[in-house]
């Protein structure tokens, strides 16, 4: 079985917090983090969830900062 998957990553200072990108992604992989400030004075996106991402891209598409790249792989499971 062949799925595809993602790994977010975040430029964490460039963020506002908007939360657009949370609220847009199918499978509850990012959250708010409000344990930390970034440089900006805002609590960050983070991700919780990087096993859940199928790299569909709409945090990246949505995201008015230009926040996230997705990194693609490829999860090969035999059976
Ligand atoms: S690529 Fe899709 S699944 Fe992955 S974090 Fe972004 S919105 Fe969520
Ligand atoms: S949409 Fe962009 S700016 Fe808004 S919380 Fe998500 S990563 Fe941060």
């Amino acid at each position: 079985m062949t799925g595809r998957r993602g790994i977010p990553h975040i430029a964490v200072d460039s963020c506002k917090g908007c939360a657009l990108c949370v609220s847009v992604c199918p499978e509850s992989v990012l959250t708010i983090d409000d344990a930390r400030v970034n440089l900006k004075g805002y609590y960050p996106v983070s991700v919780e969830a990087v096993e859940n991402c199928i790299a569909c891209l709409s945090c990246a598409l949505i995201c008015p900062d230009v926040v996230f790249t997705i990194e693609r792989v490829v999860d090969q499971q035999g059976g």
